[in-house]
């Protein structure tokens, strides 16, 4: 399978469940055929008759037997497409089309893994996750260390904490760092890219994926190169419309510059 094929899937709602105040994870079910897909990639999703456009979301979950699919939508002030996804009900019928993106880990691979996601960018980190821990899959075969690094503003942003707690104690070789930028309660309360110089010495060798607001992205990739990891080691998962707030934070980027990150930013 190639980044330029992909084909139209009819999908319709299993389930829906707010998940943060503010994202609503939609379980989808094919109808017939499922959309084969690679953990990390992303589908154009809309609804069955195209009255909203078109839009990027990644799979939040590595590929099933029963091929249902978990999106993770972050509910965008007049957005046109999360509105419809956050107002849609189970049994609607949906229309999927992918795989898309390069946001996947080569089967064989053996370095370390650091898994970084800022609120909805949990989704595809979530879906490498799971391939890379279970040791059936071709990601997971290599028995790879995973560390998973999600920023959101308080508790109630952390999507599966509970979830991501259990597999740090069962599992050996993963562990969940969490931090909550606007709860100084919090064991970890500063943003990732701040936080990243205390949690490693060094990220050279290991493999890192950041998902998540363009700021938040392009903030983990420097902080990734300075920490000595490789520019060709580091995938980026943009979600190029950013969710409020930082659709209304973040100052306009200037030619050249990089985004600053805004206080009190996930
Ligand atoms: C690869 C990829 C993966 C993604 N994965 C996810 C995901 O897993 N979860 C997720 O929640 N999102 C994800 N996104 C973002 C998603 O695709 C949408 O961009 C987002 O949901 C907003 O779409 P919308 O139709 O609701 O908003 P839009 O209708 O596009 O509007 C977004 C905001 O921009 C404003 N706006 C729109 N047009 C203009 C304009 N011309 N001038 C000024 N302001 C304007 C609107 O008022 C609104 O506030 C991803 C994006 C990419 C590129």
């Amino acid at each position: 399978m190639t980044d330029t094929q992909w084909d139209t899937y009819r999908y319709r709602v299993h389930s829906a469940a707010m998940v943060t105040p503010v994202i609503r994870e939609l379980w989808l079910e094919p109808i017939g055929e499922p959309l084969p897909f690679r953990p990390g990639q992303y589908i154009l999703f809309a609804d069955d008759r195209y009255a909203v456009p078109q839009r990027s979301y990644s799979v939040a979950n590595a590929p099933r037997a029963d091929g249902r699919l978990s999106v993770l939508v972050t509910l965008v002030p007049g957005g046109r497409t999360s509105t419809w996804a956050h107002g849609i009900s189970v049994y609607d019928e949906v229309s999927v089309e992918g795989p898309f993106g390069t946001f996947t880990t080569p089967d064989g691979a053996t370095s370390p893994v650091l898994l970084l996601g800022a609120g909805s960018g949990l989704a595809p980190v979530r879906a490498l996750a799971e391939a890379l821990l279970d040791p059936s899959r071709p990601e997971g075969a290599a028995g790879r260390r995973v560390t998973l690094f999600f920023s959101g503003r308080t508790a109630r942003d952390a999507i599966d904490r509970l979830r991501f707690e259990e597999w740090r104690r069962s599992i050996q070789r993963f562990d969940y760092r969490l931090t909550c930028t606007r709860d100084a309660r919090e064991e970890r309360h500063r943003r990732i890219p701040a936080l990243l110089p205390d949690e490693f010495e060094t990220l050279r060798g290991v493999e890192v994926f950041a998902a998540g607001p363009p700021g938040f992205v392009t903030a983990c990739q420097a902080a990734a190169e300075a920490l000595g990891a490789a520019t060709v080691d580091i995938r980026t998962e943009e979600f190029f419309t950013d969710p409020a707030p930082w659709y209304d934070t973040v100052p306009p980027i200037e030619h050249g510059a990089r985004a600053p990150m805004q206080e009190g930013s996930p």
